[in-house]
C-alpha cells in the first residue's frame, strides 16, 4: 500500500466512523489507523507517490468534522491534520511540498486542468502562523502562477503587513482549488471534491498554528457551515483541532466598503489570538 492509499483509507475510515457505519468498534479504528499511518510514515513508493495523483478523498470523505460551534477541538479519534508527516525535518516537508506543486502542476483530476495557464499551489513559509485559504486562481495568478498576485492580492498583503505576517516570513497562503475556474466562477463540487486531497497534504505539511478562510467558498468547505460569511466571519471554529477563522474575501471588500470595517475587527481577534497563544509580536502602530 503506498501513502496516498493509506491516506484515502484513513479518510474514508473516518467518514464511515462519523456516520456510524464504521465496522468495528473504536478500539479496532484507532488499531487500523495505526497501521495505516505507519505505512505512511515509511516512505516506501515516496518518489513514485509524489508524482502519482491521488484519488478518491475530499475534505468532506475525510470525516471533516464541520464544527458549527466556536472552539470544538477534533475528537481524540480522529488522526491529528500534521500526522503523516509528523516525523518529517523541515528539509525533507519542503522536498515533499516542492514534489506536490510538481505534481500539481501535472493534474488533470478535475475540468479545470483543460483551461488553465498555470497552476497555483500556494506560496509562503513552512510552520506559518496563519495559512490563508481562497477559492480559487483569478487570471492574475492563472498567468503567474502564484496566489493572490492581482489587487485582491495587494489588499491581502495590506491586511497581512497590518498584524505583522507576509507571506515571506510567517504566512502562507493557499486556495481551495489550484486551477482558475472559467470567468472566475465558483469552483463545482466535484472539483473542489478533486482538489482537496492536495490542500490536505499541503496543510499536513506546511503545519499552520491557524486556518484563515476567505471568503465564503473556503469557509463553507472547511467548516461545513451553511452560514452566510457576514454572520459567521470573525468567529472560531476548528478544522481538526487547528483554529480557523472565517474573514471576507478581498476582492469582494474591494467591491463593498460597509466590509473594510468587519475585516479589521477580524484581523484584530486573528491578530490578539497570535499574541496569546503562538508568541507573535505584531507592529504596536496597528489601529484595527
Ligand atoms: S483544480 Fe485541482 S484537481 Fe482540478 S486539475 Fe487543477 S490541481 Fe487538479
Amino acid at each position: 500500500m503506498r501513502r496516498y492509499e493509506a491516506l484515502d483509507a484513513i479518510l474514508r475510515d473516518t467518514r464511515d466512523l462519523l456516520r456510524g457505519r464504521y465496522g468495528g468498534d473504536r478500539r479496532s479504528f484507532q488499531e487500523r489507523v495505526e497501521k495505516l499511518m505507519t505505512v505512511m510514515g515509511t516512505g516506501e513508493d515516496a518518489a513514485e507517490d509524489d508524482r502519482k495523483v491521488p484519488s478518491g478523498s475530499d475534505l468532506r470523505r475525510e470525516g471533516n468534522p464541520a464544527p458549527a460551534t466556536a472552539d470544538q477541538d477534533a475528537p481524540d479519534h480522529l488522526p491529528h491534520p500534521f500526522a503523516p508527516y509528523q516525523d518529517l525535518n523541515v528539509a525533507t516537508r519542503q522536498e515533499r511540498l516542492d514534489a506536490l506543486a510538481a505534481a500539481v502542476r501535472q493534474c488533470t483530476r478535475c475540468s479545470l486542468a483543460m483551461g488553465r495557464t498555470m497552476s497555483v499551489t500556494g506560496e509562503g513559509v513552512l510552520d506559518p502562523l496563519v495559512m490563508f485559504v481562497g477559492e480559487g486562481p483569478g487570471g492574475d495568478e492563472d498567468r503567474s502562477g502564484r496566489p493572490f498576485v492581482g489587487a485582491a492580492g495587494q489588499y491581502l498583503d495590506r491586511w497581512l503587513s497590518a498584524i505583522g505576517l507576509s507571506r515571506e516570513t510567517n504566512a502562507y497562503i493557499t486556495n481551495i482549488v489550484k486551477c482558475r475556474p472559467p470567468n472566475n466562477r465558483d469552483p463545482q463540487p466535484e472539483e473542489s471534491d478533486a482538489c482537496a486531497p492536495w490542500l490536505m497534504e499541503q496543510i499536513a505539511l506546511v503545519r499552520p498554528r491557524m486556518i484563515v478562510t476567505l471568503g465564503r467558498i473556503s469557509t463553507r468547505i472547511l467548516t461545513g457551515t451553511t452560514q452566510g460569511i457576514t454572520r459567521i466571519h470573525g468567529t472560531f471554529y476548528s478544522w481538526r483541532s487547528i483554529p480557523l477563522v472565517p474573514t471576507f474575501h478581498p476582492s469582494a471588500v474591494l467591491r463593498r466598503d460597509e466590509w473594510r470595517r468587519p475585516v479589521w475587527e477580524d484581523l484584530k481577534t486573528i491578530r490578539n489570538w497570535l499574541v496569546d497563544n503562538a508568541g507573535h509580536r505584531p507592529p504596536e502602530d496597528f489601529r484595527g
